[in-house]
């Protein structure tokens, strides 16, 4: 760190992403990637001409993008903002509706607490109930921004549109954003529900469900004026957020959306797979919506158990905090791999029983 930063931005813990380890290969189970490549029609679409055409700035706009989404979102242009991975709408967010400040679960994405020091904005950390789901009752009437992941994250729990709505209704000055990182692995989706409330914000990413986290998009759903909010913050930072080969990857995947919601149903399947199997070495597994599981077992700590796996070629997510430091998060990767991290799971079990 230099002398010149600023004092406030001294101070910041930033984010720390997973690890992406460049040296040899692993089972890679630990940032919640798909499993499966980009579709057919994506892989080809990045073609010689398009890369040619990078010398030209992109479509601010992101017209024929927007307008697909629209029509599988089931709602209008207007109503989605695009941006480079759904970090930076969480990013704007903290930025724009942060001033009464912001509540969200103790243990839920990292970068939430991130981007409010950022922005210095006071915060009310919300813990999650015993059994780690979301107490609905603290977040409403809160009139601060509300931000909640759902399914959650590290957790995999979801939340019913139902309490959603609620949360929504409790809140009517200040935004909701419901962060569906996660939703299309047998959640429900909240976009719908903009249509009929000014204060929700829908948050979905490219990156998980639809094989795109290094091509960067993520998209918002709400009302149409706070899409120009997001989009005044965007014409005043970065106009060309989403660069021309993921603006024609992303068309291309909403053209062949079947193909990614059939690889989701995959990914259920293996985490049930996953489940039982976790469940029959005697793990405890939080029942996940979402494309990872966090479990944990007595007699071997979360920490001992992730650097074991590390050790033979497995790499999941472990995370220090106090209250999950006994758990890991495991991505569901493919049939094989998970076959392969069940069986490395039992080798160490075995050497340590
Ligand atoms: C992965 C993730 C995101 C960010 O995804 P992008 O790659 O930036 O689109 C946002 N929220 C949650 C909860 C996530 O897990």
């Amino acid at each position: 760190m230099s002398r010149f930063l600023n004092d406030r931005l001294q101070k910041i813990e930033s984010y720390t992403p997973g690890e992406q380890p460049q040296d040899k290969k692993y089972i890679k189970l630990n940032t919640n990637e798909s499993p499966y490549p980009p579709s057919e029609g994506v892989i080809k679409a990045i073609t010689e001409a398009e890369i040619k055409d990078l010398r030209l700035y992109c479509d601010p706009e992101c017209k024929k993008l927007k307008n697909a989404l629209a029509e599988c979102y089931n709602t209008e242009p207007k109503n989605i903002f695009l941006s480079n991975g759904s970090d930076d709408i969480l990013n704007f967010s903290f930025m724009a509706y942060g001033q009464s400040g912001a509540a969200f679960p103790d243990i839920t994405y990292g970068f939430y607490s991130v981007f409010a020091e950022l922005y210095g904005i006071e915060t009310e950390i919300i813990p999650l109930k015993e059994d780690f789901t979301i107490d609905i009752g603290r977040f409403c009437g809160q009139n601060k921004l509300v931000v909640i992941a759902n399914p959650n994250a590290p957790t995999g729990i979801e939340l019913s549109l139902d309490e959603i709505e609620k949360i929504v209704i409790s809140n009517p000055d200040s935004i909701v954003l419901i962060d569906e990182a996660y939703v299309d692995f047998g959640g429900t989706s909240c976009a719908e529900l903009t249509k009929k409330y000014k204060n929700l914000l829908c948050v979905g990413t490219f990156s998980k469900s639809r094989s795109m986290a290094g091509a960067r998009l993520g998209f918002a759903i709400a009302s149409k004026e706070i899409i120009a909010d997001l989009e005044k913050i965007k014409y005043s930072t970065n106009p060309y957020n989403i660069n021309r080969l993921t603006q024609v990857a992303g068309v291309k995947a909403i053209e062949e959306n079947d193909y990614y919601m059939d690889n989701c149903k995959k990914i259920c399947d293996t985490r049930e797979y996953t489940v039982k199997e976790l469940e029959a070495l005697g793990f405890e597994v939080l029942p996940s919506k979402a494309n990872f599981v966090f479990a944990k077992r007595d007699k071997i700590s979360g920490e001992k158990l992730y650097l074991k796996l590390k050790e033979n070629g497995v790499l999941v997510r472990h995370f220090t905090a106090e209250r999950i430091k006994d758990f890991n998060r495991i991505t569901i990767g493919s049939r094989e791999e998970m076959e392969m991290f069940i069986k490395t799971v039992k080798e160490i079990l075995g050497e340590k029983i």
